[in-house]
């Protein structure tokens, strides 16, 4: 990496003066940060010069790439008739009403309603308010609790953190809060146990929820968050039927589905919603990331009829929904979500993605085959990861100490690929504008980077 040589470079500046997100504060110190300078299409450029592809999408998030003419012009458009608006107070704007309209119908909410916010974490944490406001009125205020699932990622703001299932989300901040829970994660690759079939599984992973709802009591819990494919904590994809069971569950004891489609939505998983990828019914929908190609922070919180129905009700005595952002719904978002939204629909981004995620499937699953490492390739549509393992037959990980997946991360970034590792599971999501051509030299990358970690493994 770039070692931050010049006392005034980018670098060393960056060193001295910026704190960075989910970063080793002593590793930036130690190695300096990569300076992005630019970007083309699917690609990124540092200071050098030197061009990566990156099949992160950023954060899985640049689905339309990292420069996009179309989105600068919405951006530019908006920003000369109005620059800022709010939705406070009874304020809306053209392009507000349109998205939200849009938003309902692409997600099927049907009757429902749309609410912007500024980040996921935004929309996750708006989510569970509206839970909570859903039950009151309904007579059950006891029902506050929330569970998530472990290895899952939900944001970083304080109840979003505690959503999450990963311990370095946890860690520095004595977090979860009380009353976020968590109960299995659905991974048939490492949670199956022996003698298990993937019914037997489901039918463990409901039994699990249950038991863990009547300990708390039904009473106390308000809603489960899922995503319907897991990004963060590794590309974990449920086995079939599992919603189909966990939704029973829920049924059952009153609790809400909220549905976290940050990463799932807007193609990503191979259809409009990771809900219709996995046969889920949710109650709520968090949206971001592909909302806006990432080219504005934006959010949404889909809700249906009931959800919108019980603010009402709650606040027919004159009161207002003590909730918002200084820049929910703002005007330059709203335009450049909108009109990403017409090049999903123009490019047919379901086809696309179904079609380029099953070259780039079909690369990975012959690399697999080859490889001694490789233990599972898994995923839906352009949202694809490979488990590496000491041993294919045992599935017996590395030790953590050789950073296997790291390693990886390091080495296909010098071969000008940008991946991501959850551990020992390399993530790939690309911008959903990827060719042909663009997933061959991703599989290609990803080979020749695989070569070279067997190697340095020994
Ligand atoms: N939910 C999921 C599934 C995510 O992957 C993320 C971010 O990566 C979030 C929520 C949080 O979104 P944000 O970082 O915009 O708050």
């Amino acid at each position: 990496m770039t070692k931050p040589v010049l006392s005034n470079s980018i670098a060393a500046r960056d060193v001295a003066f910026h704190i960075h997100s989910q970063t080793n504060p002593q590793l930036i110190e130690r190695d300096g940060p990569l300076v992005v300078a630019r970007g083309e299409g699917v690609r990124v450029f540092d200071a050098a010069g030197k061009g990566y592809l990156d099949a992160m999408a950023g954060l899985w998030c640049a689905s339309l790439g990292f420069t996009n003419d179309r989105l600068a012009a919405a951006a530019a458009k908006q920003y000369a008739e109005l620059g800022f608006y709010h939705t406070f107070f009874q304020r809306t704007q053209e392009g507000v009403a349109t998205l939200a309209e849009k938003l309902v119908e692409l997600t099927g909410m049907e009757g429902g309603k749309a609410y912007f916010a500024t980040s996921g974490s935004e929309a996750n944490e708006t989510m569970v308010k509206l839970a909570w406001v859903y039950h009151t009125v309904r007579g059950k205020p006891t029902k506050r609790k929330v569970i998530a699932r472990e290895r899952a990622f939900h944001g970083s703001t304080i109840a979003a953190a505690s959503m999450c299932g990963l311990e370095f989300m946890h860690r520095e901040f004595g977090l979860p809060l009380p009353g976020f829970l968590h109960t299995l994660c659905p991974s048939p690759y490492r949670g199956m146990l022996e003698g298990e079939d993937e019914a037997a599984f489901v039918e463990r992973l409901a039994d699990e929820l249950e038991k863990l709802i009547l300990r708390e009591g039904p009473d106390s819990i308000a809603a489960f968050i899922a995503e319907p494919i897991n990004a963060g904590g590794g590309i974990i994809v449920p086995p079939a039927r599992y919603f189909a069971r966990i939704e029973a569950v829920l049924k059952k004891y009153d609790i809400l589905f909220l549905d976290d489609e940050i990463v799932c939505g807007f193609g990503r998983t191979g259809n409009w919603f990771g809900k219709e990828t996995v046969g889920a019914k949710p109650q709520m929908m968090a949206l971001a990331k592909g909302l806006s190609s990432s080219y504005f922070p934006i959010s949404a919180v889909v809700v249906a009829p009931e959800i919108y129905e019980a603010l009402k009700e709650f606040n027919k005595a004159g009161g207002n929904f003590g909730h918002g952002f200084t820049n929910s719904g703002h005007p330059v978002g709203v335009a450049i979500a909108l009109e990403a939204i017409r090049i999903y629909e123009e490019m047919n981004v379901v086809e696309h993605v179904r079609k380029l995620g099953a070259r780039l499937k079909g690369h990975f699953d012959a690399l697999a085959a080859a490889s001694p490492i490789i233990g599972e390739v898994r995923g839906a549509g352009l949202m694809l990861g490979i488990e590496i393992v000491a041993d294919k037959e045992t599935r017996v990980p590395f030790d953590p100490h050789l950073q296997a997946g790291m390693q990886f991360d390091r080495i296909a970034y010098d071969n000008g690929l940008i991946a991501r590792c959850m551990g020992d599971v390399l993530g790939f999501s690309p911008p959903v504008i990827v060719t042909e051509d663009d997933v061959d030299e991703i599989a290609d990358k990803v080979a020749r980077s695989l070569k070279s970690l067997e190697a340095y493994l020994g």
